[in-house]
């Protein structure tokens, strides 16, 4: 006979609030999963509530974390949207909420899934994503840097894309904040003395976080890196 397991199915279920959706959940895996939800659910079991609400969260994001939550792996959602500002919207959104419920394994899963779809297609993210990125989230995140790089990247190795017809260099200039435009500048500086390869080629773990004692599935050690001249 199998040892005894607690499981989550026999544990209680409470609903989850975020925005005008609500979800329900099991509490034994929300407790397990993340403990910001563990902290909240302690302080409704003692007010004797059975809900807990996820503020300034989007439904969205919400709907791929639980799927994660169940599933133990990161269904493709973020990465099926065809227009690109909305993809980088629901990557960011979902990967704030994961920071926000202390799950840095589902943040490792963000990156692993958009670095294992740009090895294979050869893509990477435009300047546009980038202040799609900075406007929902403002942070030295390890999405942040990934797109950072990608976006410079694009920059320097399709500048026709950026300095012709279109106007995409003004469209940039207008739409990015000072903050972000000085950082471009930077970026643009650092890749003239030193450029860099397709960031999806990098070792995964310059990407990860790996606070809470999350481990590393998905490195397999570190790269050489080759400069081909
Ligand atoms: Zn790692």
């Amino acid at each position: 006979m199998a040892e005894d397991k607690p499981h989550f199915a026999l544990s209680g279920v409470v609903t989850v609030v975020v925005g005008l959706r609500n979800y329900a959940c099991h509490r034994d895996l929300l407790e397990a999963s993340s403990p910001f939800c563990a902290a909240k659910l302690k302080d409704c079991w003692n007010e004797g509530k059975n809900e807990i609400h996820l503020d300034d969260q989007e439904p969205a994001a919400a709907e791929i974390w639980i799927d994660w939550m169940y599933k133990n792996f990161l269904s493709r959602a973020p990465l099926s949207i065809d227009t690109e500002t909305l993809r980088i919207g629901l990557i960011a959104k979902t990967y704030k909420l994961a920071d926000y419920l202390i799950i840095p394994d589902l943040k490792n899963d963000l990156m692993d899934l958009i670095m294992d779809q740009h090895k294979k297609s050869r893509k990477w993210f435009t300047l546009h994503a980038l202040i799609d990125l900075w406007e929902v989230d403002e942070s030295d995140s390890g999405l942040f840097k990934y797109v950072f790089r990608s976006s410079i990247l694009s920059f320097m190795t399709s500048p026709k894309f950026y300095l012709t017809g279109s106007g995409e260099l003004k469209k940039i200039s207008t739409r990015a904040d000072t903050t972000l435009l000085l950082k471009v500048i930077e970026g643009i500086m650092v890749w003239n003395v030193k450029s860099w390869d397709l960031p999806s080629d990098d070792k995964k773990c310059d990407y990860h976080d790996h606070s809470e004692g999350s481990s590393c599935k998905e490195w397999d050690g570190p790269r050489d890196k080759v400069n081909n001249q």
